[in-house]
This record gives C-alpha cells, structure tokens and sequence, in this order.
C-alpha cells in the first residue's frame, strides 16, 4: 500500500522567523501530527535552503517531514551558490524537489541536469521528489502524455531504483501551476496511470507498485479530494495553498 504523501512547496516564501511561527501553528492546528508514527498521510513541507535548519529544530520528532526545492548535482567543491545533497541530508531532509517547472524554464535545467540531481539526492539517503508536466502547447496539441513520459524517460536517465532506493514522481501541468487552473481529476489520474506504466515497464511492476506519483497545480482545500480519489494519484505537491496554516491544514484533512 502506498501511504500518500501532502508535500508543500513553499517556492521564495516567507523568512526564518515567519517559518518558525508558521511551524508552530501548524503543529498546533493539528495535533495528530505533532508526534511521529503510522499516519494516514504523510505530511512534509519544502521552504527555500535558509528555512530548512528552521524546520529541522522545529519538526523534529513531529509527524511532519521536511526537504528543499533544490540541490546541486555536484558533490561538495568549488560550486559557489550551490547545496549538497550531504548538506541537506545532514539537517534531517527526507525530500528534495528535483526538475521543478520553474527550474525548468528560469535556469534551463535539461532532463539530463535533473537526473544528475536526482541520482545525487539518492546517493545521500534523500528521497527525489522528481517534477513532470506538459505546457499548455503539447496539452492543446493532444502530446501531454507522449510529452510527459519523454520528460520523465530523460530525467531519470541513469537513475536505478531496482534496489529499493524511493523516488517519487509529481506530474505537474505547467499551464496548472500558480494559475488557478487545475486539471480534471480525470486527466490527473490518466497522467498518473501513464507514468505507472511507463515504470512497469522500465523498472518491473514491483518499482511501479511503490512508487508514489503526486498531482500539483493550483491544488486547494477544495479540489483535494476529487483529485486524490483517482487510484494512481497518491497525493499532492502544493504550492500556493501551502502557505497559509488554514488551507494546507484543511487539505491534510480532507486528504
Ligand atoms: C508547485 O509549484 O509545485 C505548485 C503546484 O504550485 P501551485 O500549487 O501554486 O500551483
């Protein structure tokens, strides 16, 4: 059984301080995640690199995972800007956003860069959360899932999950993300369903049967039940609506 995963992308949001009150108020509207153990859902949040100590002082011990948006594809060295992988493992990380949309098309990330990211997260024990997702060109166009699983072939280039190592994979329409629009729950669970397929047949059907695949676009309170109900879906990358303790909290809930 695949326990779902609420991961909140908090993008270039909030200051240490607004985090640590954040924090702080999210345990406390949710009490059955202010201790760790067997949760119906697994919860995890991904502020920007400054917040993440934040979060490991505060979270640790709670039911709530923490992780970040990036990491480098080098090991430690003369990268200046970059993070490792070990340095995020070492401040208690279990996930790491590779291939986000927005690194995508700002910086130029290539499948080729995200595979190298994501092969790094998992030689240092994190847990990829590995981005997908057509632009509204190839959706209009009747490609969003040949498109989606190019993506997804080339970003996980060299990647081996055969001897257990996590990945989990979100599919996030680029013309959904930020913009209010969602896409059907029919559509989000068709793209879930492809992607399975395409890692039964790389990988086996035992990869396939383990590995979580999320939904993300402009998901909120209410949209998250219908786009989870689909058998493939196994929860939900949020952006905006995790930025506000009320939101993020009621979409735990319903989820
Ligand atoms: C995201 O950036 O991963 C995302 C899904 O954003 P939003 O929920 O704001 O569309």
């Amino acid at each position: 059984m695949r326990t779902p995963l609420l991961a909140g992308n908090w993008k270039m949001h909030k200051t240490p301080s607004e985090a640590r009150v954040w924090f702080a108020e999210f345990l406390e509207a949710n009490p059955t995640l202010q201790s760790g153990g067997q949760a119906a859902v697994e919860v995890a949040l991904l502020p920007s690199f400054p917040l993440v100590p934040v979060a490991a002082e505060q979270l640790a011990g709670s039911g709530v995972a923490w992780g970040a948006q990036d990491v480098s594809a080098h090991t430690f060295g003369a990268y200046t800007g970059e993070v490792a992988a070990e340095q995020l493992a070492d401040l208690g990380c279990r996930y790491v956003v590779v291939g986000h949309s927005e690194r995508r098309a700002y910086w130029n990330e290539s499948d080729a860069l995200v595979a190298a990211k994501a092969r790094r997260a998992m030689e240092a024990g994190l847990v990829p959360i590995l981005c997908v997702g057509e632009r509204l060109e190839e959706r209009e166009a009747g490609r969003a899932v040949s498109f989606t699983l190019e993506q997804l072939a080339g970003s996980l280039e060299g990647v081996g999950l055969e001897t257990g190592e996590e990945l989990v994979i979100a599919y996030e329409p680029v013309w959904a993300i930020g913009t209010g629009k969602t896409a059907s729950a029919d559509d989000a669970q068709a793209m879930a369903a492809a992607i399975r397929g395409f890692l039964a047949e790389r990988y086996g059907e035992s990869v396939a049967g383990r590995t979580r695949i999320l939904y993300g676009g402009s998901m909120k309170p209410a949209n998250t039940t219908e786009i989870l109900a689909g058998p493939d879906v196994d929860g939900g990358l949020v952006g905006g609506a995790s930025l506000e303790v009320a939101s993020f909290s009621a979409m735990v809930e319903a989820a």
